[in-house]
């Protein structure tokens, strides 16, 4: 501790969004990052950064489930991490309830606690989850990278727009895989 350290944010890689019978299941391209995604978690964790899970967590009668089908409810398999990305003793998971990892969490706490500055991100849905993430982050002026073969989306329109929303207003330094 003491010292800045990078963080790398996985977002929502849970098996009701990458399992192809979840009920939110995001398509092939959501499956085709795990592999990106596992080794860019390996080389966080062997640099000594921070690797925090973001975890969406509803409650059975949660108001989201106005908008999307019920998915990620507390407690569930649907709301675990996918077997493939499965953290490890050191990695932070955080459960959260809304779209953005800063909304009723401690992601900020946990970020300043661990004396982060840079933050990568990746996961699902780049217009959802990762943009509302990512503005967090850009308000709370830290460095950001998106990993463009670490984010998809089940609407690649509203991805590009994000993609370019992020870039552009948010100031987010964009890696192509
Ligand atoms: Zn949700």
């Amino acid at each position: 501790m003491g010292k800045t350290r990078k963080a790398l944010i996985v977002v929502d890689m849970l098996n009701d969004f990458i399992d192809e019978n979840g009920p939110l299941f995001c398509g092939k391209e959501a499956r085709a990052i795990v592999p990106f995604i596992g080794a860019l978690i390996d080389e966080y964790r062997r640099e000594g950064g921070l690797v925090v899970y973001l975890c969406d967590s509803h409650r059975k009668d949660d108001r989201e489930f106005d908008r999307f089908p019920p998915h990620c409810v507390t407690g569930t398999r649907g709301a675990e991490v996918i077997p493939e990305l499965a953290p490890s003793a050191g990695d932070t998971v955080i459960r959260k309830s809304r779209y953005s990892g800063f909304y009723g969490t401690d992601l900020e706490e946990v970020l300043e606690k661990n004396g982060v500055l840079e933050v990568g991100v990746v996961g699902v849905c780049t217009s959802i989850c990762v943009m509302d993430t990512v503005g967090g982050l850009a308000n709370r002026d830290y460095g950001i990278t998106v990993y463009e073969g670490g984010v998809a989306d089940f609407d690649p329109e509203s991805a590009r727009c994000a993609m370019a929303r992020m870039r552009r207003v948010y100031g987010v330094r964009v890696v192509a895989s």
